[in-house]
């Protein structure tokens, strides 16, 4: 269906993000997968593309042009041509929100630029070994000393660990036993401060490209100007920004649905049973059709909400209802595509395999469709 979501000057992005993942990113993404990662020169490639600056001020080294809607056309580009940006994503969907909401004037000319040259990799660290739904439980702690604070604790699946200069860590400063979302904060822990370790690189079904780490603080002295942000507000920070996070989990899943389509499409052409087409059959045919509507229904939703968050106005509870609805719509449509590619689609080398192990965490991270029903039935006063 046609969209008016975009402008001229979004579609001028879009060539130019086009023309670097088919020549930049598609011929090497077989080695990223085997490495386990993007290269830290891919991120500084884009960075002197502009594009990892679009929404940093100018003085920075920036654009200056905070438009969500850069960010969409960028992972709408990736997917088309079946492949994801990894970290990119995260860094700059999820991680440059906190930087730029929160980060005070010195902070600002200290990382801004590395941000927007692709010179900094970052990270945040929400999640803890024992609680990730259940935000305001963390354990994690930090204790003024000083002009310091003293961080202790341990996070988990924490993407783009490994490689991050700088990891967002949440922990609880305070507690309050009337409200438990009170008393976190956000510290920026540096590579190379002593006491913070990397452990384990996680192994993981999907999402090959893009690292996956525990994270270890022990007796860490994070200075208190790299507290990102008021003390003991950092909950309000994560309710303000997770709706974002919500969308850009969503914005991958439609578009990699409409790719797995769009690959079903070409095989079943090609792909011959009982000396035809599959792609003939009146089944591959009313599969493909019921599978392109639920990505447009979706689509439509998406962009309702991407246009709402552009101007600011996109709840929680609407941001929670796309994620759950695209990201469940996604699974299906992958599988049911998937299908059509009968004992090839469950080799790991066509790409409707890796859409299919790289769909399922979208259930789960940035919030679990349950996690997401909780926030939508509170919506409607349950
Ligand atoms: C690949 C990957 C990348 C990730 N990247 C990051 C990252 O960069 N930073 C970060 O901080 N975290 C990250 N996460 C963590 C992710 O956000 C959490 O895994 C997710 O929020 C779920 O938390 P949990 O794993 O602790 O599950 P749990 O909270 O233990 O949930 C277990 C089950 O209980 C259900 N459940 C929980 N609460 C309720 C409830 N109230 N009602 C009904 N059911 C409930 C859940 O839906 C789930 O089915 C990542 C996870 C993965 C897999």
């Amino acid at each position: 269906m046609q969209r008016d979501l975009f402008t001229e000057d979004h579609e001028a992005f879009r060539e130019l993000a086009r023309d670097f993942v088919e020549k930049e990113v598609v011929p090497h993404y077989p080695d990223w997968e085997k490495g386990g990662r993007m290269p830290r020169e891919v991120f500084q490639q884009m960075g002197a593309l502009g594009m990892l600056g679009m929404a940093i001020p100018e003085e920075y080294g920036g654009a200056g042009m905070p438009d969500y809607r850069y960010n969409v056309v960028l992972q709408e580009e990736a997917a088309r041509a079946l492949v994801t940006l990894s970290t990119v994503r995260t860094q700059l969907e999820v991680i440059l929100p906190y930087f730029l909401h929160y980060a005070n004037d010195e902070q600002r000319k200290r990382w801004f630029p590395g941000l927007a040259a692709g010179e900094l990799l970052t990270a945040v660290a929400m999640t803890e070994p024992g609680t990730g739904s259940d935000l305001a439980g963390m354990r994690t702690t930090a204790v003024r000393d000083g002009d310091d604070w003293i961080l202790n604790g341990a996070k988990t699946f924490i993407t783009g660990g490994m490689q991050a200069d700088l990891v967002i860590v949440v922990a609880r400063t305070s507690t309050d036993p009337d409200n438990r979302r009170k008393g976190l904060t956000l510290f920026v822990v540096e590579d190379g401060m002593e006491g913070f370790t990397r452990g384990r690189e996680l192994e993981k079904m999907g999402c090959k490209v893009q690292d996956t780490a525990e994270l270890s603080f022990v007796d860490v002295r994070v200075p208190a100007a790299n507290v990102l942000g008021e003390q003991d507000e950092a909950f309000g920070y994560l309710g303000h920004n997770l709706p974002q996070e919500r969308l850009t989990v969503a914005v991958g899943s439609v578009s990699q649905a409409r790719s797995a389509i769009a690959a079903a499409i070409d095989y079943t052409k090609d792909r011959k049973a009982f000396g035809t087409p599959v792609a003939s059959f009146q089944n591959t045919k009313f599969e493909l059709a019921a599978c392109s509507t639920e990505v447009e229904a979706a689509q439509a939703m998406l962009d309702r909400a991407v246009a709402l968050h552009v101007d600011g106005e996109l709840s929680a509870a609407d941001a929670a209802r796309v994620k759950l609805f695209c990201t469940e719509m996604q699974q299906r449509v992958v599988d049911r595509c998937l299908q059509l590619f009968g004992g090839y689609g469950y080799m790991m080398e066509y790409p409707i395999a890796r859409l299919y192990t790289d769909a399922r965490v979208a259930r789960i991270y940035a919030g679990t469709s349950e996690v997401m029903k909780v926030i939508i039935a509170k919506s409607l006063g349950l």
